[in-house]
């Protein structure tokens, strides 16, 4: 006899079946041959063949026997009857042995009503696999014999547990044992059913989809092949549909790009509403949304880039250079943001340029000047007519990329209203803890700008507000001398303007004398941008000549600019006059560089009244009454005169707004010449604000006032002593031609000039 264990499945009596025999083998421990009995033992728990002990297996076993064995690998049993077993033993291969016993069923049930039942059985689970790929048991024909066979070998896929099969087999009514059956399989069958719906409808609901996006991809198709064929019929809602999908936006911007495009849809074309959403995602989708790559830098070429656009500027060139050493290490903006300062045309504007030319990175200008309203910089809210984006966004969309250089001219003109302080706005701008959302009011959506590089320029820093000052490094542009211009006018104004109008070298020659002509009586300025226009005129009156006269080659002597330039020469202010009491020489700080100034004092017949003549600020006139106080104190035997005459002072007209205190020594000296009637030397000239005390106090702009005074030819400059560190910015060639005096006190000044 063999023992044959087995779990979670149901053996029941009457049912013909193959089994592969090396299974049965395996399980039983033994070899199955023909015509041997066998009993079917169902475990408690599922275990190894030879882990078994007698302890695991249930008393009530099905008794069969073997029909046919090593049919090809399978062997066809069939049960008789349920069997009680006893005795339990396994031996050390791992066979079982036992004792058994008949277990009759209690036959409560007709064969008439169990063939009934069975059909009915069979007709369900045929209708369920109907359409079904589901195969059931190996040799699945459908031909089950009775309900036995049915369950038997459907049982691996009946929703029961190891014992609720165990509890069928056990059942001795054969009506319950039914009745459990049927429970089983009916109860499995609507699980599978439910189960087979839920999938088809998911599958339902996929096919549907795919089928969408199929579709969909179809029409995409078509469509992108119909605007191929006929650009002018792209509508504007799938021209930007596109562009949103191709900009590598981020979540918040698309979301708000689609919303607007959904407007846009809603809305006719002729709607006033149409053309603003129109420019919104016109501007949102022409900005670049996608990260730039970092390009790596070469030190030595920007250098070489920056030296080949600007003559000069060392000090400003190595400093732009460890700018961009610093943000190669760090990839972002960081540390401070630099600040060209400087009079116009001293080349502030076009180093930004190249500094993006350096960096391989594209440049934007934005302007800031007269910019008053916070929306300039931010932008206006959409809900406004005719509301736009701020400057900064529209230079970031200029530039085409998120990486630009941009250039932020003339911060210094910044202005602030009540609408609001651009100044804050900018802060946040130049912030790089701030500018990765930086939200543009009409935009309504953040924007990266941490890897724009900003450079700001100014004329004075003055007037910059302290906080936007307090994030800027200042860098002093302190403007060219003669020499350098004459330079610079060679080596870059004047090939540059050539090129532009088409003229060869060997068409055109300046001399020297002509270029030193143009620098000193054609132009009076601190950068080059004068000289650069006059070169330009000069460029242009030649390809005239040469084109009409065909003279060829042309060379320009100083002479001939008067014709050329059709103007004549500057008259200079110059210092040739002879000395005369009263009137000194003086230099003044412009915005367009250095100027000197003549400041002119004069008695008349009258009763200590003071006249001021010249157009004079209220400073000036301050530092005027601290002068007469001064040389009445430093001249007491003079003091009649000042109550015996009117005192007139003048400082002549000209292009120079005559504000600030730093006349203060000059008017003093003026006054003090013109009581003691001996002139000053007007070869020299001074600056310095004054003091109540007699000091003589630090001032500005002494770069830019010292290259005026050697312009005009002044040969002697009394500065104050405080100043004598910023001496380090002044040209060498400067410093060598002038004689520059320390002065600590008006004493001293007057001392100097001999009225002491
Ligand atoms: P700013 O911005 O200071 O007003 P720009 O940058 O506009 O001045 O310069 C005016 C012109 O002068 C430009 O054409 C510029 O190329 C030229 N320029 C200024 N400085 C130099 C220099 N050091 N070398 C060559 N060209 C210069």
């Amino acid at each position: 006899m063999i023992v044959i264990p087995f779990y979670d499945l149901l053996a029941l009596p009457e049912v013909t079946c193959y089994f592969q025999a090396d299974q049965l083998e395996k399980l039983s421990g033994k070899k199955i041959t023909a015509e041997e009995d066998v009993i079917f033992l169902m475990t408690r728990e599922q275990k190894e063949p030879d882990e078994l002990t007698p302890e695991d297996f249930y008393p009530v076993g099905v008794a069969g026997h073997v029909e046919e064995a090593d049919h090809d690998g399978w062997v066809l049993l069939t049960t008789t009857g349920r069997v009680n077993v006893s005795d339990i033993e396994i031996d050390d291969k791992g066979q079982i042995s036992v004792e058994a016993v008949l277990r009759p069923d209690v036959e409560d049930i007709s064969e008439e009503e169990k063939k009934d039942r069975f059909e009915k059985m069979r007709s369900a689970l045929v209708q369920v696999l109907q359409g079904t790929q589901l195969t059931i048991g190996s040799n699945l024909s459908l031909k089950w014999n009775n309900m036995n066979e049915l369950v038997s070998l459907t049982s691996g896929l009946l929703h029961l547990t190891n014992e609720e099969k165990y509890r069928i087999i056990e059942e001795d009514s054969q009506m319950k044992r039914t009745g459990m059956m049927e429970k089983a399989f009916y109860e499995s069958l609507e699980i599978y059913k439910l189960q087979r719906e839920a999938q088809n409808a998911q599958q339902k609901n996929n096919e549907k989809l795919y089928r969408e996006d199929a579709i969909k991809k179809q029409i995409q198709f078509l469509q992108d092949q119909l605007d191929e064929m006929h650009p002018e019929n792209v509508t504007d809602i799938r021209r930007f549909e596109k562009k949103i999908e191709e900009s590598g936006m981020n979540e918040t911007a698309r979301k708000e790009a689609e919303k607007v495009l959904n407007r846009m849809k809603q809305e006719g074309q002729d709607s006033h509403e149409y053309g603003m959403l129109y420019d919104y995602l016109d501007f949102v989708t022409g900005l670049s949304w996608k990260k730039e790559k970092n390009v790596p830098i070469d030190l030595d070429e920007a250098e070489r880039v920056l030296d080949e656009d600007h003559f000069g500027l060392k000090k400003v060139k190595d400093r732009i250079l460890q700018q961009i050493a610093v943000m190669d290490l760090n990839k972002r903006q960081s540390g401070s943001i630099l600040l060209f300062v400087g009079a116009p045309g001293t080349g502030k504007t076009s180093i930004g340029q190249s500094i993006a030319r350096a960096m391989r990175r594209k440049y934007v200008r934005i302007s800031l000047g007269g910019v008053r309203d916070e929306a300039d910089i931010r932008g206006h809210r959409r809900t406004y007519i005719g509301a736009m984006p701020g400057r900064i966004m529209d230079g970031i969309r200029r530039s085409g990329v998120s990486n630009p250089v941009v250039v932020l001219d003339e911060v210094d003109k910044l202005m602030r209203d009540y609408s609001g302080d651009p100044s804050s706005a900018l802060l946040e701008v130049l912030d790089p803890e701030q500018n990765n959302t930086f939200t543009d009011h009409y935009m309504n959506v953040p924007y990266d700008l941490s890897d724009v590089l900003f450079v700001c320029t100014a004329n004075t820093q003055d007037t910059i507000p302290e906080p936007l000052l307090n994030r800027m490094e200042v860098i002093r542009f302190t403007g060219y001398t003669a020499l350098e211009k004459a330079q610079i006018g060679r080596k870059h104004l004047l090939p540059k303007a050539m090129k532009e109008m088409g003229i060869t070298p060997d068409m055109l020659t300046i001399t020297d004398a002509a270029m030193d002509s143009l620098i000193a009586d054609y132009t009076a300025e601190a950068g080059v941008r004068g000289l650069k226009k006059q070169i330009d005129t000069l460029c242009r009156a030649a390809a005239v000549k040469i084109v009409r006269e065909g003279s060829m080659p042309l060379e320009v002597e100083k002479d001939q600019l008067p014709k050329l330039l059709g103007r004549r020469p500057m008259r200079h202010d110059s210092v040739k006059e002879k000395k005369r009491p009263g009137i000194v020489t003086g230099l003044a700080w412009t915005q367009a560089g250095g100027e000197i100034l003549f400041i002119e004092t004069a008695f008349t017949k009258g009763s200590g009244n003071l006249q001021i003549t010249g157009q004079l600020g209220d400073v000036m006139k301050e530092s005027v009454q601290i002068a007469l106080t001064l040389v009445k104190q430093l001249y007491p035997e003079h003091t009649e005169q000042f109550e015996q005459n009117d005192l007139h002072i003048h400082v002549p007209e000209g292009a120079v707004p005559k504000d600030g205190p730093s006349a203060g020594i000059t008017l003093t000296t003026a006054i003090a010449s013109l009581v003691t009637g001996k002139g000053v030397d007007p070869e020299l000239a001074m600056t310095g604000e004054v003091s109540l005390r007699g000091d003589v106090m630090p001032i500005g702009g002494l770069p830019e006032k010292l290259m005026a005074a050697l312009r005009a030819g002044v040969r002697r400059v009394f500065i104050p002593e405080e100043n004598m560190d910023d001496l380090e910015d002044v040209a060498a060639e400067i410093r060598e031609k002038l004689e520059i005096i320390p002065v600590h006190t008006v004493a001293d000044v007057m001392a100097r000039c001999g009225l002491k």
